[in-house]
């Protein structure tokens, strides 16, 4: 019976580019919803920009620009970037469109009317010189826990303290410098906690066949009953550039509560320009919808689990609407171990990746090859990369293809003979397509790739063991070459099949060569007749040059970029666009903090500063802001922990020589003690390590 879905990717922040975790979702949807067409099911996948809030505001007011220009420009951008990986949205939109605005005032409508709003007032910091309540992450201060100078509102950065920004002690304005303000206002909540609300999540997570890593989160939100819930707050005081609240003026709603009905929003936009009826869709928008045959699931990553199996849901079920029939949750991507993230100045961007001319296919099976259906992350590594394209990929399928196609055609003017496949393979290959199915609908896409090589293994052992290229040369041979030839021809065609959904174009390619569809999975899969035409062989997909790959980790980059200032910003992701692109997490403050209290020169005599040279650096598993550094004193050996991982590597760090506070008294944290402290400037737009000119020595003082 063929099923009707709608598929979604997580909305995008419209705030800079794709970063390569926005891609590896897509890939990873794509791949699924391809599969499900090649099926004959009809699947409507879309996306759209994530278009509002405060960094978005915050970062046009920066650019002197209109927040609308930037988030159009962000969209033209992001419109122009996800076809190049070759992922068949039907639709991207944006939720600063008529349609969000439309929705998402009718769903509160409809969830005030069954009594989920409420409303009260609330006391929360506000910035006297910008006029503006602050976000968490727009407040500094010092931590209340550690005393460390210029930590963010909500946690920090070198004890992994999380708290609330009113414990900061001497909070500033990330955004003017200035002592904010307690101020009260009247805030707007969904009844999360409502016992109705408890009650429906326990069902419907009981009812959806969520991964096991999220039922067991959800357990811990929803247990006690739901105790530990709080209400969602979901309004906004201006200036805040969102939605407004139909019956409150001046107060909008906070972005997380408008961006996942940037779903529905994106598809009703599909289903109103048509292009949902050009796909065999007839019915409205709304009918669409109404209808429960109609299976609706959302890809996200781990980050956001709770937006979309607690408010999303909730709001959908009291708006009266279809609620998800599942939600896949993936993890992250990394890069030999690092964490790729926006926020971050490190790793490579998608524009990076096609810049040096690697084939986006290539990445598509590679991210493939490494995927599973459960929230683990994944890691990016250069030489497996290189490793499985090249011997994978072409050494074992493409290679199928060109090691006996071009005969058919120079030999035997292109027609097929009948192909022989001996039993053993014949009985691998006819029981593959049921198997493969199940791995693919089931997200087990590095499973789904290691059953398909194993067949192109087999493939190539019947290759080896007749040797077209012998039999060509080898008088009176022409029918068994013509056989030979014929049946890896045929078996290609079945792995091109399964292949298709990770290797689109390459599939398109190979079935035009070979007159066969890729794309329709149980027709494409017929035994291919004795006469069958095929074109002349041609080359279908290169080898990656390693050179590519260094160029896109930045190996050949990093002399040309010496200043400092490169490594602050998302460098290796920025396009070629005329604003500039900041990370949403990490606000630039537009002033300099003042300078501190005068102190005596023996207040200053009492810090022993030495220089130290650091000799071993390396990641701190539970905390993703602290590097673990091993400083070398002349004398003796310290470990400190730095939280400076956002701006650099530790193998980068090993043998530079830095300044430490020796005489500091070591704290103990989770993960060990720290045995004093290095020297870094930064203002909230980077970290810099302290460096001392050339020829000083390690436990050099500093005076
Ligand atoms: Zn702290």
């Amino acid at each position: 019976m063929p099923r009707t879905l709608f598929v979604t990717t997580a909305l995008p922040y419209a705030n800079g580019p794709f970063h390569i975790g926005h891609i590896m979702e897509y890939i990873q949807a794509d791949i699924w919803v391809r599969f499900q067409r090649a099926q004959g099911h009809a699947v409507h996948f879309v996306c759209a920009d994530d278009a509002h809030g405060a960094p978005i505001m915050l970062n046009a007011e920066k650019l002197g620009i209109p927040p609308e220009q930037l988030v159009s420009q962000v969209n033209a951008l992001h419109n122009a970037d996800w076809p190049r990986f070759h992922i068949s949205f039907n639709h991207f939109h944006s939720t600063h469109s008529p349609e969000n605005t439309e929705l998402a005032q009718s769903i509160y409508k409809s969830l005030k009317a069954a009594k989920m709003i409420a409303s009260r007032e609330i006391e929360q910091f506000f910035d006297p010189i910008k006029g503006m309540f602050l976000p968490d992450r727009y407040i500094k201060g010092e931590c209340p826990k550690c005393g460390t100078a210029d930590q963010y509102g909500d946690s920090c950065e070198n004890c992994g303290a999380v708290y609330a920004p009113t414990d900061l002690k001497n909070p500033f304005s990330a955004l003017s410098g200035a002592k904010p303000v307690l101020k009260k206002s009247e805030h707007y909540f969904f009844k999360l906690s409502d016992k109705r609300c408890i009650q429906f999540l326990q069902k419907w997570t009981g009812e959806t066949k969520l991964q096991s890593e999220v039922v067991n989160k959800l357990a811990e939100w929803l247990g006690d009953n739901g105790k530990n819930l709080n209400d969602w707050d979901i309004s906004r005081d201006p200036p805040y550039f969102g939605i407004e609240i139909p019956d409150v003026p001046g107060k909008y709603f906070y972005v997380w509560l408008d961006a996942p009905i940037g779903y529905l929003a994106s598809l009703k936009a599909y289903f109103d320009s048509g292009k949902a009826k050009a796909n065999g869709e007839g019915r409205t928008f709304d009918e669409f919808l109404a209808d429960d045959a109609v299976e609706q699931y959302h890809f996200i990553g781990k980050d956001i689990v709770y937006f979309h199996t607690l408010f999303w849901p909730a709001m959908l079920h009291f708006a009266g609407r279809k609620v998800p029939n599942n939600v896949f949750v993936h993890g992250f991507i990394q890069v030999s171990g690092e964490k790729m993230s926006k926020s971050r100045g490190v790793g490579f961007g998608p524009a990076r990746y096609l810049e040096v001319g690697l084939n986006p296919e290539w990445l598509r099976y590679y991210i493939a090859a490494k995927l599973n259906d459960r929230v683990e992350d994944i890691d990016f590594n250069a030489e497996d990369f290189i490793a499985r394209v090249n011997s994978d990929l072409i050494g074992k399928y493409v290679n199928i293809a060109s090691r006996s196609a071009g005969f058919i055609a120079k030999r035997f003017g292109g027609k097929l003979g009948k192909p022989q496949l001996p039993k053993d393979i014949a009985a691998e290959f006819s029981g593959a397509s049921a198997e493969v199915a199940v791995l693919y609908e089931g997200r087990e896409f590095g499973k789904a790739i290691r059953r398909i090589m194993a067949l192109a293994d087999l493939a190539n052992q019947y290759v080896d063991g007749n040797k077209p290229w012998e039999l060509a040369k080898q008088e009176g041979k022409d029918a068994e070459l013509l056989t030979v030839c014929s049946t890896a021809v045929a078996m290609f065609r079945d792995l091109t099949v399964y292949l298709a959904p990770v290797l689109p174009k390459l599939a398109a390619e190979a079935g035009a060569l070979f007159n066969f569809d890729a794309f329709e999975w149980k027709t494409s899969l017929k035994p291919l007749r004795e006469g069958h035409d095929i074109q002349p062989y041609k080359h279908l997909m290169g080898r990656v040059d390693p050179k590519q790959v260094d160029a896109l980790m930045g190996v050949e980059d990093e002399p040309k970029k010496p200043d400092a200032k490169a490594k602050a910003e998302p460098a290796a992701d920025a396009p070629s666009t005329e604003f500039a692109l900041t990370p949403t997490e990490a606000p630039r403050p537009a002033v300099i903090a003042p300078i501190a209290e005068t102190i005596s020169i023996d207040d200053f005599a009492r810090l022993d500063l030495r220089v130290a040279r650091i000799v071993d650096a390396e990641f701190v598993a539970e905390a993703d802001k602290l590097l673990k550094l091993t400083l070398d004193l002349g004398v003796e050996q310290r470990n400190v922990f730095a939280g400076i991982r956002s701006a650099y590597n530790p193998k980068d760090l090993v043998g530079r020589l830095t300044v430490m506070v020796a005489n500091l008294a070591p704290r103990k944290m989770r993960f060990g003690e720290s045995q004093g402290m290095v020297l870094a400037a930064g203002d909230g737009s980077g970290v810099y390590l302290l460096a001392p000119d050339s020829g000083a020595q390690p436990g050099m003082r500093v005076k």
